[in-house]
């Protein structure tokens, strides 16, 4: 497929998700999906389904992304952090949320995967970008404290290291729950506590494996 067939694509799966935030739709316009997809399935990358990336992962499906981000309201400038990068797309529409003075760090267990992403990340041009390979569910105690935390795998509960390296005032998206579904959840920290924000039924995401996930 040609380059403007993808932006054609990509176009019409933006206008099918009716984002309420002009920022997020930006990014969702900028960021080639296709780029962070197996050549065997690139055909499909403007479909609104998550997809294999191989080791048993998928790279997430563009309308939950889109709740997530809304829910996380990214602002230039932030210092984010994703657990569970995959395949970098989503650390990829975060960079484009938090510009040129913000920075996004990701964590991703499998090392080849992470491989990968920091790869594709390189090659697009995504020098805010930091991502490296590891257990996620222990943060990123260097470039703590974030301004938002996004965990892209279903976790039981919200692994305590997260909520400990999130900023006074910042908020973290995980989705929470059993195996087979999980609510989005967002939390904020006020006085040094999370407080739930707001949360959504119902999806479903990969488990969260290390040593604070399932
Ligand atoms: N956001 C990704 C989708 C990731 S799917 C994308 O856009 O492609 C969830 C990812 O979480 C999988 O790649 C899985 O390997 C990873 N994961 C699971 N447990 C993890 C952990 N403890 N730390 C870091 N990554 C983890």
């Amino acid at each position: 497929m040609s380059e403007e067939a993808f932006a054609e694509q990509r176009k019409q799966l933006v206008q099918a998700m009716n984002l309420h935030s002009k920022s997020v739709e930006k990014a969702f316009l900028s960021v080639k999906r296709e780029q962070f997809f197996p050549a065997e399935l690139k055909q499909y990358a403007y479909a609104d389904s998550a997809f294999p990336i191989g080791f048993g992962q998928t790279i997430s499906q563009p309308s939950t992304i889109a709740i997530m981000l809304e829910m996380l309201s990214v602002k230039p400038g932030d210092r984010l952090l994703e657990v569970g990068g995959g395949s970098g797309y989503v650390a990829a529409l975060l960079s484009e949320l938090v510009g040129v003075k913000g920075k996004v760090f990701a964590i991703e267990l499998v090392c080849e995967l992470q491989q990968r992403a920091t790869k594709t990340l390189t090659q697009l041009g995504y020098k805010k970008v930091e991502m490296r390979c590891g257990d996620g569910t222990l943060g990123w105690r260097e470039e703590a404290p974030f301004d938002c935390i996004l965990i892209s795998a279903a976790c039981r509960q919200v692994p305590k290291p997260l909520t400990e390296q999130l900023k006074e005032g910042g908020k973290l998206v995980a989705p929470v729950g059993g195996r087979f579904t999980q609510e989005m959840v967002l939390l904020q920290k006020e006085k040094g506590k999370s407080v739930e924000k707001d949360s959504k039924c119902c999806f479903v995401f990969v488990p969260l494996k290390g040593k604070f996930g399932n």
